[in-house]
């Protein structure tokens, strides 16, 4: 007490007893505010306006890695002019490649500029999407419905979409939520007793060779173990084998096992491939499993005439994984799970503690009743934004120019003599290589080639195309989900990747 009585005030505490808000960093100067968004405002239509004139792929330079990593902790704040001085030139320049219009990695889209404009309002209104009673948990409501319609998914008063984070944690809370289901039905409670020596029939999770690995990834966080993921064998098209599953479900009922889910994929990350979903359907009905389709990539392919046919079934699932942030122009991160019967999820997940109250009868149903996660970020503003602007019209449009295009980019990689494709166009995603005429290489030395003109694509700047592998072989990957695309975009593609191969064979 007595050295406590000694210690000199510190500097702040002389102003305890004086009013703060003038004079505090973040108190709000609404003329410095307007100055500063109109400037931000500056900065990011500067940005948009560059990003197809720049190169595709811009590598941070070694000393601009240093100071960003080194960077120390200021005694006193920043100026907020002096902060967006910063971002503007040491961080804005070097962006991944995921929004520049020949960027064909990966599986992202840039982001509409409404949706950037409609997330700063988010960020500004500073609502969670947990629950309560506000604005933008009904607008996410009405947004899942909007989900439900362009996928054909049933709506009706069980049924809720929730915004997630991406697709891997809209598949964790799938299996989550089916593993608690079966063991419900077995007469027994997860959430009580656990799996820690549970001594009943180990789980298992059945999915094609193809699945995205977040699956594994969950059947690992749920205490599953990685083999508890059954893998079943795709077709040559790379679908799941109906019949290969249904023996490997019985093989594995005969062992002992307990089959609870199984996990189709409507629009493989790799080559586009879509499962047989009804087959599918008719399995999980026959077994009694829990039938989980992961569309974060292509559910909204069931929207292009072309395709609809092979997404039937899809209407049949407990589950969809529906990625906004993937073909719907969403600034990352926004995941959807389309969710059957919400009350499965709100047994898998509701917990409310004294210092929160539930939901009411009037209330939206409250997100975080259906999901791991508590407070967590308002992603309906933006999303809202990015699909309202195109309406249903824009976003079949969207999805079928680049379905479109993907097979207009196959036809003339197939007309091609150098060139070769390594899985059948599905969807927007083309897998091919650079094959040199009458030089008689091998696979091994093919696929140094190909990942080198991946290299040389990056280095010139003129697009981004990683490389991927397909039953083994090295493919050059190209996913178009830009809504700017041509077919001239395309024949630039194919034309870079042949000129590039023709210089690494030094031809
Ligand atoms: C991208 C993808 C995922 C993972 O989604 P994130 O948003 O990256 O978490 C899951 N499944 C499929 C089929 C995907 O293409």
């Amino acid at each position: 007490m007595e050295t406590l009585r000694r210690r000199p005030p510190l500097p702040y505490e002389t102003a305890m007893n004086k009013p703060i808000a003038d004079h505090h960093p973040y108190a709000l100067d609404l003329a410095a505010f307007r100055d500063l968004g109109r400037r931000t405002v500056d900065l990011a239509a500067d940005c948009l306006e560059q990003l197809d004139s720049r190169p595709a792929v811009n590598v941070v330079p070694d000393d601009e890695r240093r100071l960003l990593m080194g960077i120390a902790l200021p005694d006193e704040g920043m100026q907020a002019h002096d902060m967006l001085a910063f971002l503007e030139q040491h961080v804005m320049p070097w962006p991944l490649p995921a929004s520049h219009r020949r960027s064909y990695g990966w599986i992202c889209s840039p982001s509409a500029p409404i949706a950037i404009l409609a997330d700063t309002i988010a960020t500004t209104m500073n609502t969670g999407l947990d629950g309560y009673d506000h604005a933008s948990l009904f607008l996410m409501q009405g947004l899942g419905r909007w989900f439900m319609e362009l996928a054909g998914f049933p709506v009706d008063g069980n049924s809720l979409a929730v915004l997630f984070s991406g697709g891997s944690a809209a598949n964790l809370n799938a299996l989550t939520t089916a593993l608690h289901s079966a063991a419900r039905a077995d007469g027994w409670n997860i959430r009580e007793e656990g799996l820690q020596g549970s001594g009943r029939p180990p789980f298992t999770v059945y999915a094609s060779e193809e699945v995205h690995s977040s699956v594994q990834k969950c059947c690992e966080q749920l205490g599953l173990g990685r083999r508890s993921l059954r893998i079943v064998p795709a077709d040559d098209r790379f679908r799941l084998r109906p019949d290969a599953l249904r023996a490997l479900v019985e093989s594995d009922r005969a062992a002992g096992m307990r089959p609870f889910c199984v996990v189709g994929v409507a629009g493989t990350t790799n080559v586009g491939a879509i499962d047989p979903l009804d087959a599918m359907a008719d399995i999980a009905g026959e077994y009694g499993l829990w039938f989980h389709v992961d569309g974060a990539y292509g559910a909204l392919g069931i929207l292009d005439p072309a395709y609809a046919d092979q997404y039937r079934g899809m209407e049949r699932a407990d589950t969809l994984t529906l990625d906004p942030h993937k073909w719907l122009h969403t600034p990352v991160d926004c995941g959807a799970l389309l969710m059957r019967d919400r009350n499965a999820h709100r047994e898998a997940f509701s917990l409310v503690p004294d210092y929160l109250s539930e939901s009411g009868p009037d209330s939206a149903p409250w997100p975080s009743e259906h999901m791991f996660q508590l407070t967590y970020a308002n992603r309906a503003l933006k999303t809202w934004a990015a699909i309202g602007r195109l309406g249903r019209n824009g976003v079949v449009e969207l999805v079928t120019r680049c379905n479109r295009l993907a097979a207009y980019l196959a036809d003339r990689v197939e007309r091609s003599p150098d060139l070769e494709m390594l899985a059948p166009c599905s969807l927007s995603v083309v897998n091919f290589r650079y094959v040199p005429t009458d030089e008689g290489m091998d696979d091994a030395a093919l696929d140094a080639l190909n990942r080198h003109i991946s290299d040389a694509v990056a280095a010139s700047g003129e697009a981004h195309m990683p490389t991927t592998k397909v039953r083994g072989r090295t493919a050059l990957r190209a996913c178009v989900l830009h809504y700017a695309n041509t077919e001239e975009d395309m024949d630039h593609l194919v034309d870079l990747v042949r000129r590039l191969g023709r210089e690494a064979v030094g031809r």
